[in-house]
């Protein structure tokens, strides 16, 4: 694969770099072994490498202390391969926050299981009239007058993967007499008990993986709250960054444009193919330019987590044109298919990647509510990146 930014890699960084790609080919999935057997063991042997299952975790949770380099070259070498499936929930999601702002029992508790990808997560944030304006939550929490317990009661909506979820964490409000975003407490408790019901909700694109989630007197224990009572939009926001920081998938793009066009060659228009065409080519071009920009956002993004920085507002840069990119490449991909990916659901007709489009496409049309929408990007980014106030403030 090309890579489209050229950096001059040092001897200790080409040194690393055949090491990664060592280990990928040694450890790749072999046709027909038992998938979920070779998907432990390769963690195992990653975690073995010297914390190479949680290339993100700080040394001191059991992480690899790579440099940005060698981040950037694990996110290069990884895009391409074939690497177990990961959820983001409790590895890049809760983790930090417990690092950052659990106490020493609870970083015991819930950080090796999420290591060993024992227990998996599901992030209980949006609610009905609450996505945009998160800090509208209406979910309630009541301390017991004892102090041992909160009772959780309220909806969550848009959780994805609640349904195979062990555990929530979960944004609760705790007090409504002030400002919105200075009564909301982050509670964590498990999703399979009573008083917990989970609905699915079907998308466009046929599938379930979102859900709309019930609580009715769910009783939590006050050890299980993160940090201070009313304190938990400050939590829940450092979690924001790093969720938009891996939505970006900036390598990933650059894997699936140069899939993209290996089938835009494939079909054929004339004398030559689609990638020959100029309207068409012109659309790829413009597309691995906008990839470029953002993988050097990446890059930056990268050196300020090496030097210990959480991500900034520039990971709302990187969730913006990192997901309209994804989404851009989807489109392509339809309508390089032409009219066969109109045949998505029915009976194989066409090129093969033209039914598989349709499907990624329509799935696509997340990317950009997700994680916080578009428009919100541009506020963050308009407020804290750019420095513009609100007229009148
Ligand atoms: C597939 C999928 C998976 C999800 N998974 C999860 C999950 O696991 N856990 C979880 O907690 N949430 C999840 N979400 C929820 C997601 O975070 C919200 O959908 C998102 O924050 C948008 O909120 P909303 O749906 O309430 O839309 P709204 O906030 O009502 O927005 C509607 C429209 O108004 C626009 N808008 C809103 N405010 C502004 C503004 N200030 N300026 C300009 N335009 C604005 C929006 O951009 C959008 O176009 C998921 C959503 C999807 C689609």
């Amino acid at each position: 694969m090309r890579h489209i930014v050229d950096i001059d890699l040092s001897p200790e960084d080409l040194q690393f770099q055949e090491e990664v790609q060592a280990f990928l080919t040694d450890n790749a999935y072999a046709h027909g072994e038992d998938y979920n057997a070779w998907r432990m063991k390769w963690f195992k042997l990653a975690r073995e490498k010297g914390g190479w299952d949680i290339p993100k975790w700080p040394v001191e949770f059991g992480g690899p202390g790579w440099t940005p380099t060698q981040h950037y070259i694990w996110e290069k070498e990884t895009a391409a391969a074939n690497i177990p499936w990961d959820l983001p929930f409790g590895l890049s999601m809760l983790a930090p926050v417990l690092m950052n702002y659990g106490n020493k029992e609870q970083q015991d508790r819930f950080l090796p299981d999420i290591r060993d990808r024992k227990v998996n997560w599901c992030q209980g944030y949006s609610e009905p009239g609450a996505g945009s304006d998160l800090a509208n939550l209406k979910t309630k929490a009541v301390l017991a007058d004892d102090g041992t317990h909160y009772t959780v009661n309220g909806t969550k909506i848009w959780t994805t993967l609640a349904h195979i979820a062990d555990w929530i964490f979960c944004l609760t409000r705790t007090d409504d007499s002030g400002i919105k975003q200075e009564g909301i407490t982050f509670l964590l408790f498990p999703m399979k008990q009573e008083g917990v019901e989970v609905k699915p909700i079907i998308t466009l694109g046929g599938s379930h993986s979102v859900n709309m989630v019930h609580f009715t007197d769910v009783k939590v224990p006050v050890e299980n709250r993160v940090g201070e009572e009313n304190k938990g939009w400050t939590y829940a926001k450092g979690l924001l960054q790093h969720e938009r920081t891996g939505l970006a998938g900036i390598s990933k793009s650059l894997v699936a444009l140069e899939k993209l066009k290996e089938q835009a060659r494939s079909v054929k228009r004339g004398n030559g193919t689609l990638l020959d065409e100029p309207s068409f080519r012109t659309k790829v071009a413009e597309l691995e330019v906008d990839l470029l920009a953002s993988e050097f956002t990446e890059l930056r993004s990268l050196a300020s987590a090496a030097a210990g920085s959480d991500p900034g507002p520039e990971s709302s840069i990187l969730k913006l044109k990192g997901t309209e990119i994804q989404q851009r490449i989807q489109k392509l991909t339809v309508e390089a298919g032409g009219l066969f990916s109109s045949a998505w659901g029915a009976l194989p007709v066409g090129p093969g990647f033209a039914r598989a489009g349709m499907s990624g496409y329509l799935a696509s049309r997340a990317y950009t509510i997700y994680g916080g929408a578009s428009e919100v990007q541009k506020d963050v980014i308009a407020k804290n990146v750019l420095g513009i106030k609100k007229s009148g403030s």
